[in-house]
């Protein structure tokens, strides 16, 4: 072996451990922070199971659509995140089973103990936990779906008080969730009824869940369940109605920017949702994004960071595509590009339907006939879909939409499009034309930590 095939061997050897590791890191979950600390905090935990995305989609609702005005809440929208994405109840087994105890060497050992750890929090005074049931739970047996044993639709208390100061009589409040609940039905079908698994009666089962935990370290402590039944923007309605609830028990005051309402937030979950990348010089929409986008521009190192409008979200590298997900949705696949990234003006001059503008790389772009980039030295633009020959450089000419082939459109509605900007081979940022008449509305980032790419096996 030559001292150059070593040193491959080496770097190989390197590259193999390198992604051992990261293949077996189980991701961390998001902490949200949100309102005043003021020692009066509601825990909100949504995804302890991978596969109930009712209850992960209204816990990152809350933290992405919601503003506290007055009090304290903490979102931890994605507990069992990698499950999520696998959309598994548990690729380690049930986590809601692992509270009483748990070998150190569980996968899900260090976000078991982090959410214990917060659990037990002297500003937390209440914990929710939300859940998607199977069926509806009702009292008296109907039939298989509406009976004592399903889960659906239902508040969980382990017992009816607890000896802390605040919020100790369980029963009471969720009588008071039901109650508001109930209020709001899209169905009569879909009533809540409070549940108490009694759980310290000798429910072994339940003695290993998080509210029975919680409740034994002094905290008020409630599941929450939507039924399986619905659609998931029918349970997110419903954890929404009671997580409402839940904060004036606590006189916790919010104010949120859609209406509660099933159609209106299944507009939310679907198109509210953005990705950026490259120091936000690349925005994608992921709402009715194409399954596949190929030539994606992605940094030599094939590390992919991010910035997501939601916490749902991530990006899984596998098979040499860089998938983004959505929760339990795969929303898109990145064919990559490998390029060096490089930086211009962030600045660009266009013209959008004959009226100049500078605009910022990353923008999406309105435009109703036509546009045109002014051009700069050392930059070339691409406009993905348009050709014309002997033409490199696609700036300093009028476009149109029938100019640009409909298939090279990011969204299935073929009409938002691509205009790439390079600087001799490396990549500086792209901008979105998106042939509407109507001016979009700009998605907001409010939990705009960048991530990078994960590898999970
Ligand atoms: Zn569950």
């Amino acid at each position: 072996m030559s001292l150059g095939t070593l040193k491959l061997f080496r770097l190989a050897l390197l590259v193999v451990f390198t992604q051992c590791l990261l293949a077996n890191t189980v991701p961390d979950f998001e902490l949200i922070k949100k309102g005043q600390q003021d020692g009066n905090t509601l825990l909100i935990i949504g995804g302890i199971q991978g596969d109930e995305p009712g209850g992960f989609m209204s816990a990152s609702l809350i933290a992405t659509h919601y503003t506290i005005t007055k009090g304290s809440v903490w979102v931890v929208p994605n507990l069992n995140f990698d499950s999520i994405i696998k959309r598994s109840r548990g690729r380690f087994g049930d986590m809601n089973r692992k509270f009483s105890n748990l070998s150190k060497k569980d996968p899900d050992f260090a976000n078991v103990e982090r959410i214990k750890n917060l659990i037990q929090q002297d500003d937390v005074k209440m914990i929710i936990n939300l859940h998607d049931g199977s069926g509806f739970y009702r009292k008296k047996y109907i039939d298989n779906m509406h009976s004592p044993r399903r889960w659906g639709q239902s508040v969980i208390i382990d017992q009816t008080k607890i000896k802390v100061e605040k919020y100790n009589n369980l029963l009471e409040i969720s009588n008071r969730i039901t109650k508001s609940i109930n209020k709001n039905l899209i169905k009569k079908e879909h009533y809540y009824e409070v549940r108490n698994t009694k759980t310290k009666d000798g429910d072994i089962e339940m003695e290993k869940s998080l509210t029975y935990f919680a409740i034994n370290r002094g905290k008020s402590a409630f599941a929450n369940e939507a039924s399986k039944s619905l659609p998931v923007h029918q349970r997110t309605y419903y954890h929404l109605l009671a997580l409402e609830e839940y904060m004036a028990v606590m006189g916790i005051e919010f104010t949120r920017n859609f209406k509660l309402q099933s159609r209106a937030l299944k507009n939310v979950i679907d198109n509210d949702i953005s990705i950026s990348f490259h120091d936000n010089k690349v925005q994608l929409p992921l709402s009715k994004i194409r399954n596949i986008i190929k030539y994606f521009p992605i940094n030599k190192d094939g590390i992919l960071k991010f910035k997501a409008s939601n916490p749902l979200m991530t990006i899984v590298k596998k098979d040499n595509m860089y998938a983004i997900h959505y929760g339990n949705r795969r929303v898109a696949r990145l064919i990559p590009d490998y390029l060096e990234i490089d930086d211009i003006n962030n600045f660009v001059e266009v013209k959008i339907d004959g009226i100049k503008k500078e605009v910022k790389l990353g923008t999406l772009l309105s435009v109703n006939k036509n546009f045109y980039i002014f051009p700069q030295d050392d930059v070339r633009v691409n406009i993905i879909g348009y050709s014309r020959k002997n033409v490199k450089n696609e700036s300093g000419i009028s476009v149109s939409k029938n100019q640009i082939m409909k298939k090279f459109s990011l969204d299935k509605r073929g009409k938002i499009f691509r205009v790439e900007f390079y600087k001799e081979k490396k990549f500086a940022g792209m901008l979105l034309v998106h042939f509407n008449k109507r001016k979009q509305k700009a998605i907001a980032f409010n939990n705009t930590n960048e991530r990078a790419s994960l590898i999970i096996k």
